[in-house]
């Protein structure tokens, strides 16, 4: 099909294609939507595997317990209604550069039935907004016998087997096995730290819930194992140091320095041939864009498979497609190599695409994209929330905790559900979950 053919498909509209619907590129096709979609200045199309969007730096909640993922989910089809713009369900496996369409797997239901057959999307601009998945850089078992907090249904699995572990640990007449109720997060950057607090916090209110024959603090251990010479590699040493501290506080046993060569049925298997007993394991170290993008009709990919792109987010060898967020190498002078895998540059690289398609619409030349780091936040739960905040304003980088601190991590999320839903109904639902949060228990039970 010529480009002209497929464009009178599209009823002679520019159209936008947009694979992957996550902190990025929900709020980018949100906000095309808005803007030009309403209008009828382009068509703007979603694709994205699931259904369904969940922030993702909410999944440590959600594996925790500490979160009802129902309350926070979106449903991409009545996004897209209220928004102006179309979404179509579908895991990309390929790309056609030459006719210009995207190519997306057959959707099969729960019983292996087809609901829609392989297909492809003709774009006149394509933004790959894939993200991440979790590197486990190969270790034998990591895939077999770890868990990743890559999706909602891992997350959900996880705590499922968190809770089946605590009943069954109940309910048995022997004693423990040396595994039981002890979990191992590998990797120590913010994840893996913040997931140690809320499960140490959850496990707790999960045992206060009758489960009484078990001792949290006796028979419920949480180990976090880090590669590094310290937890937090990425924030400055004092604020790794003041949370390794918190985190012994709570009984958290922390390895530094300690590489895992092998995940087994049992537990971890460190290159000191150390054995860390576990009956769960979770793999928080490390990301990789999704390995599609490694072999992306002739793209430029990098050894973790992210996309490499210019300045103005346009991949380098065909600038009729752009990249954003975790899977997109993107330059950042001044910087420490590309810009991080977070959700605040995912979010600043969707507002900066929004202008970035006006402009390429109207044929105006692309504006670079420059990165503005506001610095970590780490939430340790209910215990704490520690970090640094950097920026001109704050002269540098200053490091905050408390009650600031936790408002300032919660403004994270607060701008995602601002960029798709706008003021009035973040405000309504806020006060919805404050008030059902009333009514409800402070842990997810099953
Ligand atoms: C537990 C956890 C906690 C985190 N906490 C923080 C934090 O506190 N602060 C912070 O800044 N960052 C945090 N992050 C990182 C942050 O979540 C990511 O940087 C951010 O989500 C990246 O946004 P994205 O749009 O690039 O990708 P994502 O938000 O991951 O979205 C990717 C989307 O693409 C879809 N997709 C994937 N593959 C395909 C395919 N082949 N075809 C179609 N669709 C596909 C997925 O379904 C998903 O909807 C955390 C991450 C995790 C896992």
């Amino acid at each position: 099909m010529t480009d002209a053919a497929a464009r009178s498909l599209g009823g002679g509209r520019h159209r936008i294609v947009i694979v992957g619907g996550g902190a990025g590129g929900l709020e980018l096709a949100t906000r095309l939507g808005d803007r030009l979609g309403r209008r009828g200045r382009a068509e703007i199309t979603l694709v994205d595997k699931a259904r369904a969007h969940l922030w993702k730096p909410l999944l440590h909640e959600v594996a925790a317990g500490s979160m009802d993922m129902g309350h926070h989910e979106l449903d991409y089809l009545a996004q897209a209604h209220w928004h102006h713009f179309r979404y179509r369900i579908g895991k990309m496996i390929g790309l056609d550069r030459a006719r210009r369409e995207v190519r997306v797997a057959p959707v099969l239901d729960e019983a292996g039935t087809e609901v829609t057959p392989r297909r492809s999307f003709a774009y006149d601009t394509l933004v790959i907004a894939v993200g991440s998945v979790c590197n486990d850089f190969g270790t034998p078992g990591a895939a077999d016998y770890a868990i990743a907090l890559d999706t909602p249904e891992e997350a959900k699995r996880f705590h499922r087997r968190l809770v089946d572990a605590c009943i069954r640990a109940h309910a048995q007449a022997g004693p423990l096995r040396p595994e039981q109720l002890q979990i191992a997060i590998v990797g120590a950057g913010a994840t893996g730290v913040e997931l140690a607090a809320e499960l140490h916090r959850t496990t707790r209110e999960l045992v206060a819930y009758g489960l009484d024959r078990i001792d949290p603090d006796k028979d419920v251990r949480i180990h976090v194992i880090e590669a590094s010479e310290r937890i937090l590699p990425a924030l400055p040493e004092h604020l790794s140091k003041g949370i390794e501290d918190l985190l012994h506080s709570l009984g958290v046993v922390v390895h530094t320095a300690a590489r895992v060569a092998e995940v087994t049925p049992q537990g971890l298997r460190l290159a000191s041939g150390k054995e860390i007993p576990a009956e769960l394991v979770v793999w928080a170290a490390g990301v990789k864009a999704p390995e599609v993008l490694a072999r992306l009709d002739g793209l430029e990919s990098n050894r973790i498979n992210q996309l490499v792109v210019r300045p103005t987010l346009e991949t380098t060898r065909d600038a009729s497609i752009f990249a954003l967020g975790d899977c997109a190498a993107c330059p950042w002078p001044g910087g420490k190599g590309n810009v991080p895998p977070r959700a605040q540059a995912a979010h600043q690289q969707a507002s900066h695409l929004v202008r970035t398609l006006e402009r390429r619409l109207a044929g105006k030349p692309l504006h670079p994209f420059r990165y503005r780091d506001f610095g970590s936040l780490v939430s340790l739960g209910k215990y704490s929330v520690i970090g640094n905040l950097m920026g001109a304003l704050v002269g540098g980088s200053v490091r905050v905790e408390g009650y600031f601190a936790r408002l300032m991590y919660l403004s994270l999320y607060k701008m995602h559900e601002l960029a798709l839903h706008g003021f009035a109904k973040v405000a309504l639902d806020t006060l919805a979950r404050l008030l059902t949060r009333r009514t409800e228990p402070v842990v997810k039970l099953h």
